[in-house]
């Protein structure tokens, strides 16, 4: 039977335009796959542009004081993104804006707070370096005043401009990058109907496909998902100092707070803030979440003036391969259901090893690198990057 619609026949579609699929778009098509990307909305719209930007290399997997597995496969990460900022590593993201090269830990006066990062210091070592009181002109200025009295330590972790990131990995490989109307969906046999309004729809027919949607996953019925919620809290004012990108060490294994600063698109400077204070605030609601905020801040920073500052929260799902006790997973997670994978890289700084860990599956599985002609899609519509959660209009500041 002659098919409904004209039809292109590619390699490896990639269904979800966030970090993995960006990643792994341009991995794949650097190497010589025909890989296209299908994104429903705006490229990082799901989690990837609610990150903070850590890159992070293992310190806050070791503040149980014990080297688990994520602590071991996470410590590569720095280095591999490092490589690519300058140009030397896999992918060349030198049109990505790197916001600091380190970021900070720093311990209230509270013995537990210590102990956490005496044992996180004993298994990082040469990872995490403790400023000494008379080097505190080296202390993020927000933790250079006289009534600091905690301890701070230098850690081996970048932290990215997410936005920047994702046009640098997505500029190259536009052509290959399509907007779709509404969630794209495989039919029974692995083709995907392309539809926009205005254009000819087609059918794309891959050889093999990898979901990289997220939450977006779950569409396919063999995969195995979980969702962890978090509550974070931007804050807004003239008063916050930056650059301040730092974990606030607490009791437990979570850091207490996690602040990374950025400014608005009115050059504003933000607060963007998660950590235990994102974990535990699930709990609460919109004006209770900024009222534990206010404590929180008042409690650890109480020389900032804080009265000019206003509050806006939101709440997003982490995606990723489900864990038996539903805790967070050491690796990216794969599923496989014959030629198509369902992944999730769990962190962003995973998105590397994701997609080399993809690459090698698709390679034994059959796939080869062979070029595709994209131009019967030349004139097809492309998702545009979305803007970062302070810049969101739906959000109510208070
Ligand atoms: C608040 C927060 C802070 C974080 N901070 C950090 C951090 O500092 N460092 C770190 O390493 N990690 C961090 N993470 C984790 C990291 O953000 C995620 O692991 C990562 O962004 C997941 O990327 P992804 O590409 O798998 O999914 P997503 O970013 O969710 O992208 C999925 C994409 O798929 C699209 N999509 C979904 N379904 C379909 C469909 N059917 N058809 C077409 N498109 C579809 C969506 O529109 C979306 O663009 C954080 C996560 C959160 C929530």
């Amino acid at each position: 039977m002659k098919p409904l619609h004209p039809v292109l026949n590619v390699d490896i579609v990639i269904i979800g335009g966030g970090i993995a699929g960006l990643w792994l778009l341009a991995r794949l098509r650097q190497r010589g796959y025909g890989a296209v990307l299908i994104e429903n909305q705006r490229l990082g719209v799901g989690q990837t542009l609610c990150a903070q930007g850590i890159i992070h290399g293992g310190v806050k997997y070791s503040l149980g004081g014990q080297i688990g597995d994520s602590a071991a496969a996470i410590a590569g990460m720095p280095e591999a993104w490092r490589r690519c900022l300058r140009g030397e590593g896999d992918l060349d993201l030198r049109a990505a804006r790197l916001l600091a090269d380190h970021q900070y830990l720093w311990t209230t006066r509270a013995p537990t707070s210590r102990l956490a990062a005496f044992f996180a210091g004993k298994l990082m070592q040469g990872r995490m370096e403790k400023i000494a009181e008379a080097d505190a002109v080296e202390y993020p200025p927000a933790l250079r005043h006289p009534r600091f009295r905690g301890t701070v330590y230098r850690l081996d972790e970048p932290i990215v401009d997410v936005a920047s990131v994702l046009a640098a990995l997505a500029e190259p490989h536009r052509e290959a990058i399509i907007l779709h109307q509404g969630p794209a969906m495989p039919t029974a046999d692995g083709t995907f109907t392309l539809r926009y309004p205005g254009q000819r729809t087609w059918a794309i027919r891959p050889a093999y496909t990898v979901f990289t949607a997220g939450a977006g996953n779950a569409v396919l019925p063999w995969t195995t998902l979980q969702l962890r919620p978090l509550h974070m809290v931007m804050a807004r004012g003239p008063t916050l100092l930056d650059p301040f990108y730092a974990h606030c060490l607490g009791a437990s294994d979570l850091p207490r707070l996690t602040v990374t600063s950025h400014h608005d698109i009115e050059g504003r400077p933000i607060w963007y803030l998660g950590g235990g204070l994102a974990e535990t605030g699930v709990e609460r609601n919109r004006y209770d979440q900024i009222q534990a905020t206010r404590r929180e801040l008042k409690a650890l920073l109480p020389w900032v003036d804080w009265s000019p500052v206003e509050f806006a929260t939101f709440t997003v799902q982490r995606a990723e391969a489900h864990q038996p006790r539903g805790g967070r997973p050491a690796e990216p997670g794969i599923c496989r259901n014959g030629r198509v994978l369902a992944v999730w890289p769990t962190k962003l700084a995973f998105a590397p090893l994701l997609a080399e860990r993809v690459e090698t599956l698709l390679h034994t599985l059959g796939a080869r690198p062979r070029p595709v002609n994209l131009l019967p899609l030349a004139n097809w519509p492309r998702p545009v990057v979305a803007v970062p959660p302070w810049d969101r209009e739906d959000l109510e500041w208070s």
